[in-house]
């Protein structure tokens, strides 16, 4: 399930430390460790998928699962939208041409005051 050489995967594991926002079976969720924006914080699955585009019909309803999570953690992090001028922005890098990085899923969640240094 945990690819050994993958960033992600261990924090995951808590083999590298992170800023955790939330965690449960499936999901882990922490503090982007260069943020873009005054809050930026990624949701990962634990499993180790490389990217949207890798995923299969099976991961469906893990990737579903994931999406309906982001607001929760938004929420969390009291900036869910509520009407008015609140919301974030949430946003998966698929691949070199999508800016992606890390070659583990994730999905970034961005808010706060703008100007945001990048993503914005
Ligand atoms: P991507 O460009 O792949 O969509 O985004 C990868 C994100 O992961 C970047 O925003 C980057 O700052 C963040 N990141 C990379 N390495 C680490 C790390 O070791 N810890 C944390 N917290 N974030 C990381
Ligand atoms: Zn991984």
């Amino acid at each position: 399930m945990a690819d050994d050489n993958c960033i992600f995967c261990k924090i995951a594991a808590g083999t590298i430390p992170s800023k955790k926002v939330y965690e449960d079976d499936d999901f882990y969720a922490f503090h982007d460790i260069n943020p873009a924006a005054p809050v930026h914080v990624l949701v990962i699955p634990r499993k180790h998928i490389e990217t949207l585009s890798a995923c299969t019909p099976g991961d469906a309803g893990l990737v579903g699962k994931m999406m309906v999570l982001v607001p929760r953690i938004a929420a969390q992090l009291g900036v869910d939208y509520s009407g008015g001028d609140t919301g974030y922005r949430t946003v998966i890098n698929v691949g070199p041409g999508g800016g992606q990085e890390v070659y583990h899923l994730h999905a970034h969640i961005l808010a706060g005051p703008r100007p945001w240094s990048r993503m914005g």
